[in-house]
C-alpha cells in the first residue's frame, strides 16, 4: 500500500536556489512543450509525443548555450514535468478539454523526483539538492520511500513522499466495543466513553492568531498593489493563515487517532446536515469554525485503514432527546447543558448522553 506523507522542509540557501530553479525550468519545460504543439497543431495537425520533445530537447535545445541551465536541475523533474504537459494537452488534443493553460510564475510551484531518497529522522536526502533538514522530526518513516515532490508556498518548503507500507494497523489486542461520537459547538466532540475535545475556535492561541491575522489583512489593504512593501505584507498574511490551518487540522487529525487506536469495533457518528445548518446564521460561523466536514473525512480514512466500521444514523434520530440509561424521552433545548432523567434520576452532560445513544442506535448507515 501506499501512503503519502507531506511535511516541511527546511533548506539552506543554496538548497532553496535549486528549489526556485527546479521550479522554474520545469514551468519553462511545461510552457514550451505546450507551445512547441501549438505550433505543429497549426501548421498540420500533428501531435508532438512527450518522447520526441524530451530527444529534442536533449539533444538540440539544451545544448545550446543560452539554454545550457536546463541540465543543471534534476533530470527527473524536467521529465515528469513533461509528462505532466503531455497528459494535458492529450486531454485537448481528443477534444476532452480546452487548451491547457500555460503555467505562470508565483511564489508556488512544485517538481517531483524519484531515484535516489534516502530518509533519516531529521533529513531527507535528495537528488541533486543533498541533504535538506526536516522541519518535523521522525514523521517520514526511513523505510520504502519511493518518490517524493518539493513544493514552495511563499517563503515556506514542502516535501510529499510516496512510501510503500506494510499493513497500517496491525490489531494488537481484540478489539473493544463501539463508540459514538456527538459533535457539537460548545465541545468538539465528546465521545461515549467520556472522551472530550474543545472546540479549537475558543483556544487563547487561536484567538490570537485570529485577530493578529485580522489586523494584517487591513495593513495589507493599505498598501500599495504589487509593491515591495505589498509583497512583504502578503507573505505576512500567508504564513498566519497557514499557521492557523495547520493548528486546526492537526487537533482534528490528532483527535481522530486518539479515537481509531483504541481500535473499536465500530464507530458511530450522527448525520449532520452541514447546509442546513450554514443557512443559520449563528451556528454557522461556529461550525465553519470546527470544520466538521474535514473531521468526518479524515475519520472515514483511518476508519478505512484500519478496518473499522463507522456508522452514520439517520439525520432524524433524536439523540440529545433520549435518556442513555432507561430510553425516556423529552424535548431538550439547545441551551441546556445537563440530560436530566425525571424518570430514573440519570443526570449527564448533554452531548455525553447523547454520544451514548448514537453508540446504541440500531437503524444506522455504514459509511466504511
Ligand atoms: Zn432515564
Amino acid at each position: 500500500m501506499l501512503k503519502a506523507y507531506r511535511t516541511e522542509i527546511r533548506p539552506s540557501d543554496e538548497q532553496a536556489v535549486m528549489i526556485h530553479k527546479t521550479i522554474g525550468t520545469c514551468r519553462y519545460v511545461y510552457n514550451l512543450y505546450l507551445q512547441k504543439n501549438k505550433e505543429a497543431y497549426k501548421a498540420d495537425s500533428s501531435f508532438l509525443s512527450g518522447y520526441d520533445f524530451s530527444k529534442w530537447l536533449n539533444n538540440e535545445h539544451a545544448r545550446r548555450e543560452e539554454f545550457a541551465w536546463i541540465k543543471e536541475v534534476p533530470s527527473k523533474a524536467v521529465k515528469q514535468a513533461i509528462m505532466n504537459a503531455e497528459t494535458a494537452y492529450k486531454k485537448f488534443f481528443k477534444k476532452l478539454a480546452s487548451f491547457p493553460c500555460f503555467k505562470r510564475k508565483s511564489d508556488y510551484g512544485s517538481f517531483y523526483l524519484i531515484g535516489t531518497i534516502h530518509v533519516k529522522r531529521h533529513l531527507i536526502q535528495l537528488p541533486k539538492l543533498g541533504k535538506v533538514r526536516l522541519k518535523e522530526k521522525g514523521y517520514i518513516p526511513s523505510a520504502g520511500v519511493r518518490s517524493a515532490t518539493v513544493s514552495r508556498e511563499g517563503d515556506r518548503y514542502f516535501v510529499s513522499v510516496l512510501v510503500e507500507e506494510q499493513e497500517a494497523c496491525k490489531k494488537k489486542s481484540g478489539p473493544s466495543e463501539g463508540i459514538g461520537i456527538d459533535m457539537g459547538i460548545k465541545m468538539f466532540l465528546y465521545t461515549s466513553d467520556g472522551e472530550h475535545v474543545a472546540n479549537v475556535s475558543r483556544s487563547n492561541q487561536l484567538a490570537k492568531l485570529t485577530k493578529s491575522l485580522k489586523h494584517q489583512q487591513r495593513k495589507l489593504a493599505r498598501r500599495v498593489k504589487g509593491s515591495a512593501n505589498f509583497q512583504k505584507q502578503k507573505v505576512i498574511v500567508q504564513r498566519l493563515h497557514r499557521r492557523i490551518r495547520n493548528i486546526k487540522t492537526d487537533l482534528k487529525r490528532k483527535t481522530v487517532l486518539k479515537i481509531v487506536k483504541k481500535n473499536p469495533q465500530f464507530i458511530t457518528i450522527e448525520h449532520l446536515h452541514v447546509k442546513g445548518m450554514m443557512k443559520n446564521r449563528t451556528l454557522s460561523n461556529a461550525f465553519q469554525q470546527i470544520g466538521i466536514g474535514y473531521f468526518t473525512d479524515w475519520l472515514k480514512v483511518k476508519c478505512a485503514e484500519c478496518e473499522i466500521e463507522l456508522r452514520r444514523v439517520d439525520r432524524f434520530y433524536p439523540s440529545s432527546q433520549i435518556c442513555s440509561c432507561c430510553g425516556e424521552r423529552k424535548k431538550m433545548l439547545l441551551h441546556v447543558r445537563t440530560y436530566d432523567c425525571e424518570h430514573c434520576g440519570m443526570s449527564l452532560d448533554r452531548d455525553w448522553n447523547a454520544s451514548i445513544n448514537l453508540k446504541n442506535a440500531k437503524d444506522y448507515t455504514v459509511l466504511v
